[in-house]
């Protein structure tokens, strides 16, 4: 039971107003079928509208079933319509896009009705109105009957108690209006149907109660209904149910709403993808190129090490300064009217002398050690590498069975100026390139070492090709090492005993003489190459023990040198290997690469050799002469030099004497020419009867050398593990490299002033310029990434609205069947999370296509294919999820504005 009471409804449009309704009173029974008559723009559809709650009346009250509306919310309303009523317009307003069994499900959907009751309760209502098997078609493929028929369907399919129809038939021929008054006539058996109506016959043929408008008052009631109060307030509060309906819901029908237009989603999709496939494209682009980068920083990195050598050279301050001594200063102060000093030359000799300095690096070694120091946070895959000098010979036979030591030093260069030109340059080379290997000599040269512990580091292996062979699998393989076409300078050829030794001297006789000289090319067999054997001789096993505590060195002589080759260490050439072209750690200098294994080896050998042992036993006497080490009195010198000459045989005596008495300025040399050896060592003897004390500690300054300590343990080839000759600092990129800088200042600090570390920091000379040029690139592309994000949204945000605008009427539909604001709202944000979700897909996917051809252009580009566009699988989702982020908020405010939308407004528009 309806009840109407004083209902007023003004509108005003600008200054008019118009006042639709003053002040309707009409009772609706439960189950009867009203027609409301009256001219056009009486207020019929304003009446109708505000008993379908989906107006609001101005004043009065309407009592639904002896409830007051006056403090209805919106949620009351909503439910009200969706549970109580079921609304019929003229223009029958189906969704275009869904099908017929779909509309009619739509107020079951709102309402959260499972899927299998929502088709159940549909088809079953779709019966009702004879179009069920239909139920699959869409709106527009039905004729005007049929679609007042689903519209129908659409009303009773939630069993309301009241049908409201608007001009149902208004835009019906007469026979299918004739049908729909039928179906309203059947449907009003059960409910209050109220319909308005233009047409007075029909109304009066089917409807039970006649009621006319005119200018917004009740004229005239064919069948009032007085309502007893006393009956009224009675009745409950019927529990109307809640609305909801699941995100999924929302996202079916906006789904289905955008695949009836393919074509202008994929088109909106597209054009939202535009800022997505910029950011995509600049993403891809700048990883390839930051990936590059840290490539290269990588590369330069373990090239270039922060080195600290025992001896350092501080390159860095005398690059940074005009290197050429005899350069004339561009900047004069001085007019040239008279004669000027020049002192750049002793200037640069100044830096020079100064930048030399010598680094204790024990104590930075136990810095290092400590788990706890700071510099290990920033320090690289490749770590920190010490090297020692390890001191070897490597011995060859040449192919006529004569021995060659690999160094050179056996072949008779004679004092050519030229090669040893050649030398020095070679050195100079090696120390610029700040290899951290302590090379023995030029032609064998330690390969780095690989982390854990593997033979060869990838530095090496990334940047030499194997051209036969392998890397070496133990510490006796070792690699040959080509330059880019395949060959070996002339003289290592010689040194490694691959060319016969004796030919040396002629080759350097014509590079000497021969003004045409041109050198004659040899080649050689990868299989007959690797044939070559070398033989490792420790320093330490040149001294062999005499059996009274003292050693002898034997290294100068061959027959001795060529027994110890017989148990010696044999090396094989395990590999060959070849710079890549495009190799940016290729700097090997020797033919023969060797690992860091085999100086270990040599290392572990000469600390257990008799030599080293019995010195380590003996610190203070040197077990080469048994003199104690370079005493600090001159008695003990004197005491010194009187047991050297004890001990020396017959013919050393005779030349001391000979010496002696040359020095002392003794007339008798005719005489002791004359003598015999054994008369002359007689002579020795009785002179040492009573020595001059000058005389002895002459002949020790001149003829003992007791050495020292240290340099003995050199010579012997021990290392001491807390002396390494050079460490070197690796990290991976700049930015720790940086801090390893830090952390040494840092460490300075901590130590007394001849503790404190130089080192060279190569990479800072040579790459302080690309740094900013990387930094200038990022900033360009975060910029263009900046401006595709705006341009991006905005794009989305205009889109979302257009689609508003267009689906208003839906709205209104939405509205009227029960919808609640944040439903419509919930569509829209549906719709524009679809949206966005193809426009990401779309970005990401048409940048991973257009990435095809332009990383082939870029290749070509650059001639390289060391950058390489990509985008990885996390940046893509980030920006498919940034797509319906941004899609979602551009379309914020325009599905909040739908939500708003007056629903008869929205029903007006067309
Ligand atoms: P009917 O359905 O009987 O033709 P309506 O109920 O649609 O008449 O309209 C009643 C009056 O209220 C008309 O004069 C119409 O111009 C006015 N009216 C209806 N809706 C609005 C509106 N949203 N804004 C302004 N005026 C309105
Ligand atoms: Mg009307």
């Amino acid at each position: 039971m309806l009840q109407i009471k004083q209902i007023k409804k003004t509108y005003k449009t600008g200054d008019l107003v118009q006042h639709a309704l003053k002040g309707v009173d009409l009772n609706l029974r439960d189950n009867e079928f009203v027609a409301i008559l009256g001219p056009s723009g009486s207020g019929k559809t304003t009446l109708l509208n505000i008993i379908g709650g989906l107006d609001r009346y101005d004043s009065g009250d309407l009592i639904i079933n002896g409830i007051s509306t006056k403090k209805y919310k919106d949620k009351d309303w909503d439910s009200y319509r969706n549970h109580t009523v079921g609304f019929v317009f003229q223009s029958y307003n189906l969704i275009p896009h869904q099908t017929v069994l779909s509309n009619v499900e739509l107020a079951l959907t709102i309402s959260g009705i499972s899927k299998s009751e929502r088709r159940e309760k549909a088809l079953k209502a779709l019966e009702e109105v004879g179009l069920r098997e239909q139920a699959h078609k869409k709106p527009n493929q039905m004729s005007g009957g049929q679609m007042q028929r689903v519209a129908i369907a659409r009303a009773l399919v939630n069993d309301p108690d009241i049908l409201l129809a608007d001009e149902p038939t208004g835009a019906l021929d007469s026979e299918t209006s004739v049908q729909v008054m039928d179906l309203l006539q059947e449907v009003a058996k059960k409910r209050l149907v109220v319909m308005v109506t233009h047409n007075p016959e029909l109304a009066e043929e089917y409807a039970t109660r006649i009621v006319k408008v005119k200018d917004g008052n009740i004229i005239d009631d064919s069948n009032p209904f007085v309502v007893d109060a006393s009956a009224v307030g009675q009745e409950q509060h019927k529990n109307m149910g809640k609305l909801s309906m699941s995100f999924l819901t929302s996202l079916s029908l906006s789904f289905n709403n955008l695949m009836t237009k393919k074509t202008r989603t994929l088109l909106t999709a597209f054009a939202g993808s535009i800022g997505i496939i910029g950011i995509a494209l600049i993403l891809a682009l700048s990883t390839g190129v930051n990936s590059y980068i840290e490539n290269i920083q990588k590369d330069t990195m373990t090239s270039y090490p922060i080195s600290i050598d025992a001896k350092s050279f501080d390159l860095s301050d005398i690059m940074g300064s005009g290197m050429d001594p005899n350069s004339e200063n561009e900047k004069v102060n001085h007019d040239k009217d008279k004669v000027y000093s020049n002192g750049t030359q002793i200037e640069t000799a100044s830096k020079m002398a100064t930048s030399i300095t010598e680094n204790n690096l024990t104590p930075f070694k136990k810095y290092l050690d400590n788990p706890n120091s700071e510099i290990h946070k920033y320090v690289g895959d490749v770590g920190i590498v010490y090297s020692y000098d390890v001191k070897f010979d490597a011995f060859a036979y040449d192919k006529n069975g004569a021995l060659v030591n690999t160094d050179g030093s056996t072949l008779s260069v004679g004092n050519n100026s030229n090669l040893s030109a050649m030398n020095s340059m070679m050195e100079a080379r090696n120390s610029m390139v700040g290899s951290s290997l302590s090379v023995s000599n030029d032609t064998f040269q330690q390969l780095m070492p690989g982390k854990n512990n593997e033979l060869v580091s990838d530095v090496v292996k990334d940047s030499y090709e194997m051209v036969h062979g392998n890397w070496p699998k133990s510490e006796n393989d070792v690699v040959l090492v080509l330059n880019k076409n395949n060959e070996i300078p002339l003289t290592a050829l010689y040194a490694l005993g691959l060319l016969p030794s004796e030919d040396y001297q002629d080759l350097m006789d014509s590079v000497e003489n021969d003004d045409n000289f041109k050198a004659k090319q040899y080649d050689f067999d990868y299989d007959k190459i690797t044939e070559q054997k070398f033989y490792v001789v420790p320093s330490s096993d040149y001294y062999v023990s005499n059996g009274d505590g003292t050693f002898s060195y034997i290294g100068d002589d061959e027959s001795e040198v060529k027994k110890l080759l017989k148990n010696a260490e044999e090396l094989n050439i395990s590999g060959i290997i070849r710079p890549k072209e495009d190799a940016s750690n290729a700097n090997l200098t020797g033919a023969i690469g060797y690992t860091q294994a085999l100086s270990n080896k040599v290392t572990k050998h000469a600390k257990e050799s008799a030599v080293v042992k019995a010195q380590l036993k003996s610190p203070d006497v040197n077990v080469l002469n048994g003199l104690a080490f370079e005493p600090d009195n001159d008695k003990e010198k004197i005491a010194d030099a009187k047991k050297y000459i004890e001990n020396l045989n017959v013919s050393d005596k005779a030349a001391l004497i000979k010496t002696i008495s040359a020095t002392s300025g003794q007339s008798n040399m005719m005489s002791m020419d004359s003598m015999s050896e054994v008369q002359l060592a007689s002579l020795l003897d009785s002179y040492m009867q009573n020595p001059d004390d000058e005389v002895l500690l002459s002949i020790y300054n001149n003829s003992i050398s007791s050495g020292s300590y240290d340099d003995n343990m050199t010579a012997f080839g021990y290392v001491s593990e807390d002396k390494p000759s050079s460490i070197s600092i690796y990290a991976d990129s700049f930015e720790d490299k940086d801090m390893i800088s830090e952390c040494i200042e840092k460490y300075n600090e901590g130590v007394s002033d001849e503790n404190k570390i130089t080192y060279t920091d190569f990479v800072k000379v040579l790459m302080s310029s690309v740094t900013t040029i990387i930094n200038v690139i990022t900033y360009v592309l975060i910029a263009f990434v900046a401006v595709s994000l705006v341009v991006s949204s905005i794009m989305i945000g205009i889109i979302t609205y257009i689609s508003v605008l267009e689906r208003t009427k839906e709205i209104g539909i939405l509205r009227a069947i029960g919808a609640s604001k944040r439903n419509v709202s919930q569509v829209f944000t549906a719709e524009t999370f679809i949206i966005g979700l193809c426009s990401g897909l779309i970005g990401v996917g048409t940048a991973c296509l257009l990435l095809i051809p332009g990383n082939a252009i870029i290749h070509s580009l650059l001639g390289t294919t060391d950058v390489s566009a990509y985008l990885p699988v996390s940046n893509a989702l980030v920006l498919i999820a940034l797509s319906v982020i941004l899609t979602l908020i551009g379309g914020l405010f325009p599905s909040k504005a739908a939500a708003k939308q007056d629903p008869v407004t929205s029903l007006r528009s067309e």
